[in-house]
């Protein structure tokens, strides 16, 4: 038996790989150690510049504490080199996600199954549908790192949430990186019968999606959220820009114009979210503020700011002319507008009643995935009936 520790940066989607080489580990009867691991596995991103170098300062800390570090993720498929010169008990795993936990507990050395289900998340579990994207913005690493886009079965999916649900958790969330691309042609499923047939899961509280592109917001996936009563009145859609121009440069398949049409059927009762490219080539003042005002007429409320970095191998490798000072200088005007976006949209929360599951001390989701703050004696893992009675700069008071 071996000890391990695994981390991950980045998205939901890495999240879920992560535990997917931690579940393997504890598969093959290995044991999970905060401190003092053998093994440590460091799930990493190559999303921003910024991300690749978090990455490698991770494993280079891990790699003066454990025996041995595994370097898996994106960052170790797209930019392995960023990891040379590290400690000779760093290990880079360049390889697609499904070949991932296999390849490590291999190399840690199995020792036969103990314990195939090993719970891991407490209330929340993200389960993965669909992997990889066909579409091919011009910004963006994915499609290289991660490949086509592909789906699992939805038996195996359903089967997995009837798995989690009991093991204890309450809250499912669908992840995949373009998760409206998701298909079972031969079972016959898109998104939204996976929404149905998931929703309907005996014991489960409350079912989510990670994140979805605009273009499969339709009528029959808004109709399926709406018609499952556990399903969060949250969404969380990337806008990217909020300007025609930059929009095109990005190929990114939407106008502006499609991206408020389609978000209208979700009315005043969902809370939106998004992520915004900030200082990409193409954006000048005027585009900024295009952002600024759609983010507004969009309802949007957190904002995923990313100050634009060149990735290698996309379309736009080659260019970044926005100048450092001046995307710093657009993402804090856009965090700011969102902040204030987030504070009146809790504020309509007080005086009303809400379902908040806790996942933390102290903390929770409400049902269109706002933050609250609960008293500190309310049990991790319950669904609780609470009265908004204020706002702070975190969340919304619970009464
Ligand atoms: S939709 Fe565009 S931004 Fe999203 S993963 Fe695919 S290529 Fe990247």
């Amino acid at each position: 038996m071996t000890t391990f520790s695994v981390r991950f940066l980045g998205c939901k989607v890495s999240h879920v790989d992560a535990h997917a080489v931690r579940e393997r580990l504890l598969a093959e009867g290995h044991e999970e150690r905060d401190g003092g691991a053998d093994v440590a596995v460091v799930n990493t991103c190559c999303v921003t510049n910024e991300a690749v170098v978090k990455s490698r300062k991770e494993a280079a800390r891990a790699a003066r504490t454990h025996r041995r570090v595994y370097v898996t993720g994106c960052g170790a498929s797209l930019a392995g080199d960023a990891f040379a010169g590290l400690p000779g008990n760093v290990v880079v795993v360049p390889r697609r996600s499904e070949e991932t936990p296999e390849f490590v507990a291999g190399d840690v050395g199995a020792i036969g199954c103990v314990q195939a289900d090993a719970r891991l998340d407490r209330v929340r579990a993200f389960v993965k549908v669909q992997d990889g994207c066909s579409f091919g913005c011009s910004f963006c690493v994915i499609p290289l790192v991660r490949g086509a886009s592909r789906s699992r079965a939805a038996e195996a999916v359903l089967d997995e949430i009837r798995r989690r649900v009991a093991q204890g958790h309450r809250e499912v969330v669908l992840t995949g990186i373009n998760l409206g691309c998701y298909r079972d042609r031969s079972a016959g499923y898109r998104l939204s019968r996976l929404v149905r047939e998931a929703g309907a899961t005996p014991g489960l509280e409350r079912l989510r999606l990670s994140s979805i592109e605009i273009n499969h917001v339709d009528d029959e996936l808004v109709r399926a959220l709406r018609e499952t009563p556990i399903a969060s009145r949250h969404l969380h859609v990337p806008l990217q820009s909020g300007d025609d121009a930059v929009l095109g440069a990005m190929a990114r398949r939407y106008s502006v114009a499609t991206y408020l049409r389609r978000l209208q059927p979700l009315g005043d009762d969902f809370n939106l979210t998004s992520d915004v490219i900030v200082g990409f080539p193409a954006e000048d003042e005027r585009a900024f503020k295009n952002t600024l005002r759609v983010v507004a007429e969009a309802g949007l409320t957190k904002v995923h700011v990313f100050p634009y970095s060149p990735r290698p191998g996309t379309g736009t490798a080659a260019a970044d002319p926005v100048p450092p000072q001046v995307k710093k200088e657009r993402s804090t005007r856009l965090r700011m507008a969102s902040h204030e976006a987030c504070l009146a949209h809790w504020r309509s929360k007080v005086g009303r009643d809400d379902l908040v599951l806790v996942d933390r001390q102290g903390r929770g989701y409400g049902d269109d995935y706002s933050p609250w703050l609960v008293p500190e004696s309310a049990p991790v893992g319950q669904l609780l009936g609470v009265r908004g009675a204020g706002v702070s700069e975190e969340g919304i008071l619970a009464a």
